[in-house]
């Protein structure tokens, strides 16, 4: 593999272990590759189970001090984290997109402010985080004491990395929990430059331990590990599937956060331009790749031409371009194996008779690019609602369009698949919009937006998607372990 400058020195990643960075105890790396430019850029260790349990090691000499601390203490730390999270934006959003292939600009304005809201949330949530008591009048008073869990283990996919990273790191902490957490290999950088933002937060060493690695390496060393107690997984179904078949017969907790297949529903009587709008965020933002984004347009049949002409025309404006350009809609996909999965995906499509609307093809673009990972977004109509395309994940910039007829046929489609992770409905008709909201099997729904986000509700899929939900008081019960006190009276 080429590198991206012989000039320019690469991007030395190191575990963050006992608050120090140190290299990993085999002292072999990972070649680490620029989406945009397919060029590796830097190295990162590839951990094995020997940094797993050095890291597990200062997570637990960590432990007793961290679970002692007063939770508005540790909260305020995690605040100071929120802090220079805010403070590093500019630093933070351009390597998360040198490292993914998202555009510079979707990461300034999503990824890293929300990667701070989670630390600002767990880290005032904690101190609101209250105990259940319950009294039998003239028999007893019991109450609930919340224990931390002890250490635990995060594991986080590359689509929205310090975002989704964060999103369990904090609560875990807030909690009094140790952690040991492993990103995803693809995209490491800004979990690196977290390792620092705590060192300068103050956060006592090995309270957080960052370990890189390969899933089969090091996330599963972690998995593995019998003193950790839980593991936070958010990825593909079938790694879920794996991960629990490893730590089920330890007895550890699980959440799962998995795949979704998310149907997107517009009725005739919507506001057509705000459907239309947002369904070419749902549809493409971060180039497909996010795991509650619509990839099944179902259009109510007497607005389905107009729905589709108004699309379209929106894709043909959706510029694919430099990550680091202000002008580019749609930046690279992750990597050269999953730009060639959704390739294989498009191509399924035409063979299981969809016609192509709009896009299809790889980009080539010029200049440093020339070599990047970069996908045309991509609709389909035509196709059965139930053939492979409409069933299986695809992960990138590739939706289909089908018109419905009822109200009971599009719920039938729509919840046609093993997924159930999220699902949006436009419609003006309140009745409507709750009465399908509450029949699909999803677990996030959205009515008339998407992606409007309270940290507080609960997040999460049902079916294949996923086990448990993470977000407020959901995430600090999972990260704890309820103890009944029964005291007679
Ligand atoms: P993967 O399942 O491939 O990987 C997720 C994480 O698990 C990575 O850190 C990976 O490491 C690690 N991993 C892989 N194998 C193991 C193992 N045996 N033991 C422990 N850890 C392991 O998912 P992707 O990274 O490809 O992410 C895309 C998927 O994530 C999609 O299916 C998407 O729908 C889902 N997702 C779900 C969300 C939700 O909230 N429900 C949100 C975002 C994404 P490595 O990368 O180093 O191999």
């Amino acid at each position: 593999m080429q590198t991206a400058s012989p000039t320019l020195p690469m991007l030395q990643i190191q575990n963050f272990i006992n608050g120090e960075f140190v290299p990993p105890a085999a002292g072999r790396y990972l070649d680490n590759v620029e989406p945009a430019t397919g060029l590796v850029y830097g190295q990162i260790p590839d951990s094995d189970a020997a940094d797993v349990a050095r890291a597990v090691e200062a997570a637990q000499a960590a432990l007793p001090g961290w679970r002692a601390l007063p939770a508005e203490k540790r909260g305020l730390l995690l605040v100071r984290i929120a802090d220079l999270i805010e403070q590093n934006l500019e630093q933070l959003a351009q390597a998360e997109s040198r490292d993914n292939g998202k555009p510079v600009a979707l990461a300034r304005v999503v990824d890293i402010p929300r990667a701070a809201s989670n630390f600002a949330f767990f880290g005032t949530g904690v101190s609101h985080f209250a105990s259940e008591t319950h009294f039998q009048e003239g028999v007893a008073l019991n109450y609930t004491v919340r224990h931390p869990l002890g250490i635990v283990g995060c594991i986080s996919p590359w689509n929205l990395p310090l975002y989704l990273f964060t999103w369990k790191i904090a609560p875990a902490l807030a909690a009094g929990n140790c952690v040991v957490a492993k990103p995803s290999e693809v995209t490491p950088a800004t979990a690196y430059l977290l390792g620092e933002l705590c060192q300068q937060a103050g956060l006592p060493p090995g309270v957080l331990n960052i370990v890189h690695g390969t899933g089969p390496g090091a996330g599963q060393a972690l998995v593995e590990h019998p003193l950790v107690k839980a593991i936070s997984f958010t990825g593909g179904t079938k790694t879920g599937e794996h991960i629990a078949r490893t730590a089920a017969p330890m007895f550890k907790k699980l959440s799962l956060e998995l795949g979704g297949k998310n149907p997107n529903l517009i009725f005739a009587d919507c506001d057509l331009a705000a459907a239309v709008s947002t369904s070419i965020q749902s549809s493409f933002s971060n180039q497909g790749q996010i795991c509650l984004c619509g990839s099944r347009i179902f259009i109510e049949r007497p607005i389905y031409e107009q729905f589709k002409a108004a699309f379209l025309a929106r894709v043909a404006g959706l510029t694919v371009g430099d990550p680091q350009e202000a002008g580019s809609k749609q930046g690279a996909l992750v990597s050269e194996a999953h730009l060639l999965k959704v390739q294989s995906y498009i191509e399924l499509a035409r063979q299981e008779g969809g016609t192509l609307l709009a896009g299809g093809q790889r980009v080539q673009l010029a200049g440093r690019c020339v070599g990047g990972f970069f996908l045309q977004p991509t609709v389909f109509e035509g196709l059965a609602p139930d053939c492979r395309t409409n069933r299986e994940e695809i992960f990138g910039p590739v939706v289909t369009l089908t018109p419905f007829d009822t109200e009971a046929e599009a719920l039938d489609w729509a919840n046609g698949t093993d997924y159930g992770l999220s699902a949006t409905i436009w419609t003006r008709d309140l009745d409507r919009a709750h009465r399908v909201a509450h029949q699909l099997h999803a677990g996030v729904v959205w009515i008339n937006t998407w992606l409007l986000r309270d940290l507080r509700t609960p997040f999460g899929g049902m079916k294949n998607s996923g086990v448990g939900r993470e977000g407020g008081l959901e995430a600090l019960r999972f990260f704890t372990e309820a103890q009944n006190v029964c005291v007679k009276l």
